[in-house]
C-alpha cells in the first residue's frame, strides 16, 4: 500500500515545511559484531541501507567524528570507560560481548548521536543510523547490547533544555537513570511492561528537582497502533508542549513492531511513521523543526528497514510503499495502561 495521511489529522497536516533529513552513518558501524548468532547484528544496518537505497532515500549522508573520552565521562564513570577500553575479547554479561574494536566503534556511535543532536539544535532533521545502541548503558555498566549511552552523552554535551522521547520496545533504563534528578531533561518512554530490563514503572517519575520530569508509559503485550495514538494524544504531545524544549531527541527501536522476535508489542510500520509524524509536528511547533532520531534496537530486519525508511520518507515528503501494515491493535488494547500514566502525570502537567 501507499501510506498517506488524511487531511483530517490535525497534528500531521503541514509537512510541506519539511524538506530533508540528514542520515548520520559510518561503515565502521558494520564492524561491530557480538557473535555470529546475536540478533544485534551488522545485517540490521545493511538492511536499512539497502532499503533506503532501493527507495532513493540514501542521500544527505554525513560521516560523524568520534566522541572523546571526556564526552563519555559526562555520563559514565572512568571506571566503566576503562573497563570497556581494556576489556579485550569476551562476554561482558550473558548478552553483551566485547571485542578489541568495540570501544572505538562505540565512540563513533556516540559521535553519531552528537552530530545528529547538533543538526537538530540548528533546526535540522537527522537520523543517526548507528550501532551499537546505547539507551541501556548506565553510569557504571554495559548491558542489553549497549556500552555507552549515546543519546544521554549528546544530551549532556549540548546542555540545552531537552525532551527525549524513547519508543524502543524496551525501557531506556540508562537514559532514565542519567537524568532522573534533572528538571532540564524530560525523559518519556513507551515500553512493553514485564520484559528486559524490568524498570520504568508508571510511578517512577523522577526525584528531587527532577520530580515529574520522567514519564514512563509501560504497556501490556499486544499494545500497538491505537494504543500509541492514545499515548501520543493524551500524554506525550501535551507534556512535550508544556515542557517547551530547546532540543528534541528520539530513541527509536524497531522492536515494538509486530514482526519483532524479541518482544510482543504490535506497532505496524504505518503506526511507527504516524508516531514520527506527531514528533515532526512537535518539532515544527517548538524547535524550528529540529529533531534527531537515534537508532536503538529492532531485530526483524525487513520490518526495521521499512520502519526507518518510512520515517525518512515522511521527513522528506515522499510516499513509499509500506508492506507491514496490519493494524493488529484497533481498539487501544493498552488503554488502561495509558490511563494509569495519565493519572500519575496529570499531577505534574497541564493534561
Ligand atoms: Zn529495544
Amino acid at each position: 500500500m501507499i501510506f498517506k495521511y488524511s487531511s483530517k489529522e490535525k497534528h500531521i497536516n503541514h509537512f510541506h515545511f519539511l524538506y530533508h533529513m540528514y542520515l548520520i552513518y559510518d561503515p565502521i558501524y558494520l564492524k561491530h559484531e557480538q557473535n555470529r548468532w546475536h540478533p544485534e547484528s551488522p545485517e540490521r544496518l545493511r538492511g536499512i541501507r539497502n532499503f533506503l537505497e532501493k527507495n532513493g532515500l540514501w542521500e544527505n549522508v554525513v560521516t560523524p567524528t568520534s566522541a572523546t573520552v571526556e564526552d563519555l565521562a559526562r555520563i559514565h564513570s572512568m571506571d566503566h570507560i576503562g573497563t570497556i577500553r581494556d576489556f579485550g575479547e569476551g562476554p561482558y554479561d550473558m548478552d553483551t560481548y566485547v571485542h578489541h574494536e568495540t570501544f572505538d566503534i562505540a565512540l563513533k556511535a556516540a559521535g553519531g548521536a552528537i552530530k545528529a543532536a547538533q543538526i537538530a539544535l540548528k533546526g535540522g532533521k537527522a537520523f543517526a543510523l548507528v550501532r551499537p545502541p546505547g539507551h541501556h548503558a548506565t553510569r557504571n555498566r554495559a548491558m542489553g547490547f549497549c556500552y555507552f549511552n549515546s543519546i544521554a552523552i549528546a544530551t549532556s554535551l549540548l546542555g540545552k533544555r531537552t525532551a527525549i522521547i524513547d519508543y524502543d520496545v524496551h525501557h531506556g533504563n540508562g537514559t532514565h537513570d542519567a537524568f532522573y534528578s534533572s528538571p532540564d531533561i524530560l525523559y518519556i518512554s513507551t515500553h512493553q511492561w514485564g520484559i528486559f530490563p524490568g524498570t520504568g514503572a508508571v510511578n517512577e517519575v523522577g526525584k528531587g528537582e527532577g520530580d515529574g520530569f520522567t514519564v514512563n508509559i509501560p504497556l501490556s503485550g499486544g499494545s500497538g497502533d491505537s494504543t500509541f495514538e492514545k499515548a501520543f494524544e493524551k500524554i506525550i504531545i501535551p507534556i512535550v508542549r508544556d515542557f517547551r524544549p530547546e532540543l528534541l531527541l528520539v530513541s527509536i527501536g524497531g522492536d515494538a513492531h509486530y514482526r519483532d522476535p524479541l518482544a510482543s508489542l504490535s506497532l505496524s510500520t504505518p503506526g511507527y511513521v504516524r508516531a514520527a509524524g506527531h514528533i515532526f509536528s512537535l518539532a515544527e511547533e517548538l524547535t524550528d523543526g529540529g529533531v534527531a532520531f537515534m537508532l536503538e534496537g529492532g531485530y526483524d530486519i525487513p520490518a526495521l528497514s521499512e520502519t526507518v525508511g518510512g520515517i525518512v520518507a515522511l521527513a522528506r515528503g515522499k510516499d513509499i510503499p509500506l508492506t507491514f501494515d496490519e493494524k493488529r491493535d484497533t481498539k487501544a488494547y493498552g488503554r488502561r495502561d495509558v490511563e494509569d500514566t495519565f493519572r500519575v502525570q496529570k499531577e505534574y502537567w497541564n493534561l
